[in-house]
């Protein structure tokens, strides 16, 4: 290894204040980029003007890797499999890019949580239009597939580790590299924030915030590695962070445990309950989809029961 150097590329977020990361790994005249960011003009320019200080164009890369598939991570792929470039990602994830290129009516069953948890009348129409705003930051491409778990990958010369980490979303990676001390963490461990955990169908029976769970606990015996995450900026001692967020989403679960009773309730009454109505509708979302993922927990625990009535789900606490 010729001393290989991890540059961070910072990347906005259209429509709010907060920003993402890319991280370019530059080893000699070789470089490689993990996460691209959101499909606009800005984000372009930020990209390769930065590449450019290094030598780099968008097809002059070894390869992209994607932490996982959400919008502000792989955004702007196709600019790049267009340049010639490969962009990777976990299988699992290519397989949640598919569906949700598939068609925005993918975007009213998401709305709607499937259908399967009873919602305000007006719920569904209000949060359409951020959906319809997130596809318009992620331009259509089909990525090549990265190796599974414990495979290495190799960036710019330098062999990273494949950490699979389902959880924020079910297919989503960290990439290690032990002699650098270094872990990639996309969403799964950030500095500030406490991040939403993926729900749904698939999730239902086997808790996504389990998983969660379980990928932290792992990565904290990773040790004190130097974390680079996905937002905000690069921080010492993964497993303390670890062990933070293990903490802080056992509590959310615990606010939900308290507020459910032996009378059953919907996920949309229980998120206002605990988290308070919030006035934005994708936040009323995000709100709906971390409580579902504490319920889906607490069921796998065996603290809460789900019972359907109708189509609709309820949830009540075990005696
Ligand atoms: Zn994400």
């Amino acid at each position: 290894m010729s001393n290989p150097i991890i540059r961070r590329v910072e990347l906005s977020i259209p429509g709010t204040m907060g920003f993402g990361n890319a991280y370019a790994i530059v080893n000699g005249e070789r470089a490689a980029l993990i996460d691209t960011g959101m499909a606009s003009a800005q984000n372009v320019d930020a990209l390769q003007t930065q590449l450019g200080k290094w030598g780099h164009t968008f097809g002059s890369l070894d390869k992209v890797v994607c932490t996982h598939f959400h919008p502000d991570h792989c955004g702007l792929s196709r600019q790049f499999q267009d340049a010639g470039t490969d962009v990777f990602l976990s299988s699992t994830d290519a397989a949640a890019l598919e569906f949700w290129q598939q068609s925005a009516s993918v975007d009213r069953r998401m709305a709607t949580f499937y259908g399967e948890h009873p919602l305000p009348s007006n719920f569904s129409s209000s949060v359409l239009p951020s959906f319809s705003f997130l596809r318009s930051l992620q331009e259509e491409f089909h990525p090549c597939i990265l190796g599974s778990d414990g495979s290495l990958v190799d960036l710019a010369g330098i062999p990273f580790e494949v950490i699979e980490t389902p959880g924020h979303t079910d297919g989503h990676v960290c990439l290690l590299q032990r002699e650098m001390n270094v872990l990639i963490t996309g969403d799964h461990v950030l500095p500030n924030t406490i991040v939403n955990i993926a729900f749904g169908q698939q999730s239902r029976f086997d808790s996504a915030l389990s998983q969660y769970m379980q990928s932290l606990r792992r990565l904290a015996l990773l040790g004190p590695l130097d974390v680079y995450p996905g937002h905000g900026i690069p921080f010492k001692n993964l497993a303390t962070r670890c062990l933070d967020l293990l903490q802080q989403h056992r509590q959310k679960v615990q606010q939900v445990l308290d507020a459910l009773t032996l009378k059953p309730v919907g996920a949309f009454e229980l998120s206002c309950l605990v988290f308070g109505e919030k006035r934005r509708p994708f936040s009323k979302w995000l709100n709906m989809a971390q409580t579902i993922s504490c319920l889906e927990y607490l069921a796998l625990q065996q603290q809460a029961s789900c019972l359907q009535k109708g189509n609709m789900l309820y949830y009540m606490r075990v005696e």
